[in-house]
């Protein structure tokens, strides 16, 4: 599960990690309240205006903009607030923004110039060990970075049974260039980050930039979490952070319905029991020149009321031109599965408006086909997976 910037924040100061502090607002006066009770708060007058949306890259979609006075937070705010914003990280049509973050602004003159830094906290899947990322060339453009120049990104392993070491943390520090009071901040800003990462059973945390301000403070202007949705059950309070409406709303009412479903761009819907089946047949539709709809894995229960739910999610995508179900049956008898594609279709009636070509193979798979091709309904059913994917182009042509 992703937060919103401005919760990945609070989250992290509750922590103890320093950050750029903020208001979130969703129309325009309560930025304007927000911008005057930031002011009384740290004394500073200008304000940066962020869009709150669920992807990176605000800043370069005109997503982050600063405000040197309550005019320009209203105006700002007005123009972000309701926009769909396109960024390098969003879709074609681009985000709705719903909220904006209203942040002190932090770039201020003073004795040295502020200095990004890049810090993230993720798993190394090959050794089982969380690290930490980090690079003295922080900002907005760590992808050009990662691909040109990445000597310049440094990792931290952490043993998991020690926990981050005082040792790596001020190696991190010295390693950024920093020394005297922002070396020390930064050893403390690690620390608390690496604690808030652990205790939070996060997935992911991305802070870029990490500010070194013109005093010496060190901030996180940024925040990408990611939540392990795995653990949510031991953080009560983080499951109401989850912001729907950033979600893909047939992804959220097939989770609720109990299935497994990524939307994907193609146009053929597949209804499949098994992760593992439901991969093979999204190539084996690709390697026949379609393109899968969706990721569909209806679990082992195929009964008519599942693939019901199963066919009518399918059919909320537009772009879906035919459906293939591919059910070994194994522990689930294929005759069973066959009666619920057919008692589920009698049940929809005119709303399936697309072919369906069925494959079941494995127990009592005879008899599965005979009971499609007796029922009369314009289902087509195959015996070979291969027979099954040409079919499907077949009724696409
Ligand atoms: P992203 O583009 O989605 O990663 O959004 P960020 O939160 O990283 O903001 C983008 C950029 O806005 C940062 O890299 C900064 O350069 C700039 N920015 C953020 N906060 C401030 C601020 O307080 N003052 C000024 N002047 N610029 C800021
Ligand atoms: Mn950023």
């Amino acid at each position: 599960m992703n937060l919103h910037e401005y919760q990945g924040k609070e989250m992290l100061s509750s922590f103890g990690v320093k950050i750029q502090r903020g208001i979130v607002a969703d129309n325009y006066k309560k930025a304007v309240d927000a911008a005057k009770q930031l002011t009384t708060e740290t004394g500073t007058s200008w304000h940066v205006i962020k869009a709150q949306i669920h992807a990176g890259g605000r800043g370069k979609g005109g997503g982050v903009k600063l405000a040197k006075n309550l005019q320009e937070v209203e105006e700002i705010s007005k123009s972000i607030l309701g926009m769909m914003l396109i960024t390098p990280q969003t879709s074609a049509e681009g985000k709705k923004v719903n909220q904006v973050l209203i942040a002190e602004d932090v770039y201020y003159p003073g004795d040295n110039e502020p200095e990004e830094y890049y810090m993230s906290v993720l798993l190394n899947r090959e050794t089982g060990r969380n690290m930490i990322m980090y690079s003295t060339e922080g900002g907005m453009d760590i992808e050009t970075v990662a691909e040109e120049t990445p000597h310049l990104i440094f990792t931290e392993e952490i043993d998991p049974a020690l926990g981050l070491l005082p040792f790596q943390a001020r190696k991190i520090a010295f390693n950024l260039g920093l020394s005297g009071g922002a070396l020390k901040e930064m050893v403390k800003f690690v620390s608390a980050l690496y604690t808030a990462y652990v205790k939070s059973d996060s997935s992911l945390f991305e802070i870029n930039p990490v500010l070194k301000t013109s005093d010496d403070k060190i901030l996180a202007v940024d925040a990408k979490v990611t939540l392990d949705d795995s653990a949510l059950y031991r953080h009560k309070d983080y499951v109401a952070l989850r912001d729907l409406r950033e979600e893909n709303a047939i992804e959220v009412e097939a989770n609720a319905a109990g299935l497994n479903y990524v939307d994907l761009d193609g146009n053929v819907g597949c209804m499949v029991n098994g992760a593992g089946l439901a991969m093979s047949t999204m190539d084996l539709i690709k390697q026949c020149g379609g393109e899968p709809a969706n990721f569909l894995d209806v679990g082992g229960t195929a009964d008519a009321e599942r693939v019901e739910t199963g066919f009518r999610i399918i059919l909320k995508d537009p772009n879906v031109k035919a459906i293939l179900v591919n059910i070994f049956g194994g522990i689930v008898r294929c005759d069973r599965v066959a009666k619920g594609i057919v008692e589920a279709y009698k049940n929809m009636g005119d709303d399936m408006n697309v072919p369906i070509i069925v494959r079941l193979q494995g127990t009592n798979a005879i008899e599965a086909k005979q009971l499609i091709d007796d029922s009369g309904l314009p289902v087509h059913s195959v015996v070979e997976f291969q027979e099954a994917a040409d079919k499907v182009q077949e009724l696409l042509a």
